[in-house]
């Protein structure tokens, strides 16, 4: 698909991604505990399930555009979630909802929307590349993504092409030694094992590859 046409097929695709979402990191909720474990207290998994079950939740019968529906739904992602990278990912999703705002749902603006969410978490979270976080997986995903706009890729094609470098961002956080966070107390620790946030961002990302794809297809 080039673009999300209508505005009906937009919210669709929220509601995709959530759903997708939700059924992903589920399936992968103990792997999250399990990395989470390796220098944090091991919740990162449900942490997650129980955020994006209550995401689910407030676009189900919500009304309103997309970028609204996203807003919604970041906000009851940190509610649900608690905690400060519960707090962080909330925050990104409610933020590309209000860049997004009433569209359009192009490559370029959704671009824009999630660099300004990634924005948010670094400065809120006090983080930059390197420190074994989210942003780890978040930029290199987004020079891909750039690159993908450049190039005039269309929405699905380009957001599924960009994710092997979140991927590979997510991976290389083995080596790196956590910096922020609560598992920055126990730096040498995390050596070894990816960063639980970095890796469920990933899921997050597919997720959405997912719903570009299904929503082109109806
Ligand atoms: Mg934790």
């Amino acid at each position: 698909m080039t673009r999300m046409e209508s505005t009906t097929n937009a919210q669709q695709v929220v509601r995709l991604w959530l759903a997708n979402a939700l059924a992903l990191v589920g399936e992968h909720e103990e792997e999250l505990g399990r990395l989470d474990a390796a220098a944090g207290d091991g919740d990162h998994g449900t942490t997650m399930v129980r955020g994006l079950r209550a995401a689910n939740a407030a676009v189900t019968d919500a009304k309103g555009s997309a970028g609204e529906l996203l807003a919604q739904a970041g906000a009851a992602f940190s509610d649900a979630a608690g905690g400060a990278s519960g707090a962080l990912v909330g925050m990104w999703i409610t933020t590309i909802g209000q860049r997004l705002g009433d569209g359009p749902y192009d490559l370029p603006a959704l671009l824009e929307a999630v660099q300004a969410g990634t924005n948010r978490v670094a400065r809120l979270g006090k983080a930059q590349p390197g420190d074994k976080t989210v942003l780890d997986a978040l930029t290199p995903f987004l020079a891909a993504l750039e690159a993908q706009a450049a190039a005039g890729a269309s929405l699905g094609d380009g957001w599924r092409a960009a994710l092997p470098a979140a991927e590979q961002g997510a991976a290389a956080t083995r080596e790196m030694v956590a910096r922020r966070g609560r598992s920055a107390k126990l730096g040498e620790r995390s050596l070894g094992h990816a960063d639980p946030g970095a890796v469920s961002m990933c899921y997050l990302l597919r997720a959405a590859a997912d719903a570009f794809d299904r929503a082109g297809d109806e």
